[in-house]
Order: C-alpha cells, then sequence, then structure tokens
C-alpha cells in the first residue's frame, strides 16, 4: 500500500517542518532531516513524536 502523493506533500516532520519520504513499501515516513520513522497504520500516517522511531538510539540533540 502507498501513500497518496498529495497527501504526502502536505505532510511534514512535527518536529523540524521538513518533508517526509515513504519507507518500508508504505509502512513509514521518514523525516528527511532527523531521520525519524513515523509508522503508517493501516494507511493512515501517525504523524506524533511520541510514536516515532529514531534510527540512531543514543544520539540527542540538544
Ligand atoms: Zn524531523
Amino acid at each position: 500500500m502507498s501513500i497518496d502523493k498529495e497527501l504526502l506533500e502536505i505532510l511534514a516532520c512535527p518536529l523540524c517542518k521538513a518533508e517526509v519520504r515513504e519507507v518500508r513499501e508504505g509502512e513509514g515516513l521518514q523525516c528527511v532531516q532527523c531521520g525519524r520513522i513515523y509508522p503508517v497504520r493501516e494507511g493512515i500516517p501517525v504523524m506524533l513524536i511520541d510514536e516515532a522511531e529514531t534510527k540512531e538510539e543514543g544520539k540527542e540533540e540538544k
């Protein structure tokens, strides 16, 4: 399943407001800036920081 292209264009990372791109064959959306992956549940992107996966654990930006 892939995400609607128009929807993808309006979606942005809630943290850095950067664009997101499809990963994992549409099962996730990754922020191009911070690399967080937001889950897509039943075709609905969950754009919540708390739900996002971070690729590099232990690397904090402060
Ligand atoms: Zn981000």
